[in-house]
């Protein structure tokens, strides 16, 4: 792993913890003491023949004092990425040197997990809409609000993943309010060549748990309903690389992914949109480089008649971090989130996409 070359934003040193005596990490109706960790099933709500809606929580309290992190998935139901980056972080990694809790929930979503769905499927209601949540309140808002004040509350920091919406797909990138420097020093810390900042909508996990001072980004990896291993892989590398930032595994080093872009979210109106209706002959991918005036994609009738082909061209050279994958729109439907990059981003991403030499044969 490479140092990290980027500058932290200054006062925000890692909470100093080393003074304290580590703490049990406490939720209601439970506890999970240093150096042990738990499998939870946590009721948040009842079904339809009363039967308990559980969650799935895995805390692992660290033998070592240090910040307390969440990581959650599938607040999208359909979103599935995020949830083997979170079970291989609880399971499959070794904890006995961490300095700090980590709190574990690969399906925030559950009813919308088993009917494959990326809304609840009472009343259709989004999850990620419902956040900080409300005693007494609709069953989205009840749920949220359990899932919120046993298990993000006590944390420091968070990390929430997701996917594209279903019928499209995006690189891995960090959404993050870049304005405020807790979580700009998380969201850097993550190793994404890609930061879109934005605030983020009111209800969502990120927004609500930051405005509840822990700081918190959200991920955004592939495509739903898939298990894409190279982004589980990258996001694996990004989560190491905050535990490094955080001291919690104190020995590592914080990991920089080459080169890096923040758009901001506010000014940059560059979703591509198809202007007729049609089938779409998509010629690039996501983390694809496009040139101006390349044809990015075709739209036809079904009749592949000529005259009323419609060729879109990249209106200027970028990077596509999301692209439409389901080959169907009607005029104002997305085709593709084109970026455009600062001169020296473009030629570090040129040199990252280039062939490698060819082998030497003497003749040459
Ligand atoms: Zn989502």
């Amino acid at each position: 792993m490479s140092d990290r070359r980027e500058p932290q934003s200054q006062g925000q040193e890692p909470p100093d913890r080393t003074d304290d005596l580590s703490e049990a990490f406490t939720y209601n109706g439970g506890r999970v003491d240093p150096g042990e960790s738990a499998n939870i099933r946590y009721g948040i709500s009842e079904t339809y023949l009363g039967d308990p809606v559980r969650i799935p929580v895995t805390v692992i309290n660290g033998a070592h004092p240090g910040p307390t992190v969440f990581l959650s998935a599938a607040a999208h139901g359909d979103e599935l990425n995020g949830i083997e980056v979170v079970r291989e972080v609880a399971h499959d990694w070794a904890h006995e040197e961490l300095h700090g809790t980590l709190v574990c929930l690969p399906v925030l979503n559950v009813p919308g997990f088993l009917a494959q769905q990326r809304y609840l499927p009472i009343y259709d209601r989004d999850l990620n809409r419902s956040f900080p949540g409300r005693e007494g309140s609709t069953s989205a808002k009840r749920m949220a609000h359990q899932i919120f004040t046993n298990f993000i509350e006590p944390c420091d920091i968070g990390i929430d993943f997701h996917t594209s919406t279903r019928g499209r797909t995006n690189m891995l990138h960090v959404r993050a309010n870049m304005d405020h420097p807790p979580v700009a020093r998380l969201a850097n810390a993550f190793s994404s060549n890609i930061i879109i900042a934005s605030e983020g909508p009111r209800g969502t996990l990120r927004r609500e748990a930051t405005d509840a001072a822990i700081p918190t980004i959200t991920i955004e990896m592939g495509e739903a309903h898939r298990f894409q291993r190279e982004l589980i892989d990258r996001a694996l590398t990004g989560v190491a690389s905050v535990l490094a930032e955080y001291r919690l595994h104190p020995d590592s080093s914080v990991h920089w992914p080459g080169w890096r872009t923040v758009i901001d979210d506010r000014d940059e109106k560059t979703w591509l949109r198809a202007d007729v209706g049609g089938i779409v002959d998509m010629k690039y991918t996501s983390g694809d480089l496009v040139h101006e005036g390349d044809v990015i994609c075709t739209i036809t009738n079904p009749f592949k008649e000529e005259e009323e082909v419609e060729t879109v061209e990249a209106p200027f050279t970028g990077l596509i971090v999301g692209i439409l994958e389901n080959p169907v729109v009607y005029p104002g439907n997305p085709l593709c989130h084109l970026v455009g990059l600062a001169e020296d981003t473009l030629l570090a991403l040129e040199r990252e996409l280039a062939p490698a030499d060819p082998p030497s044969n003497g003749f040459l």
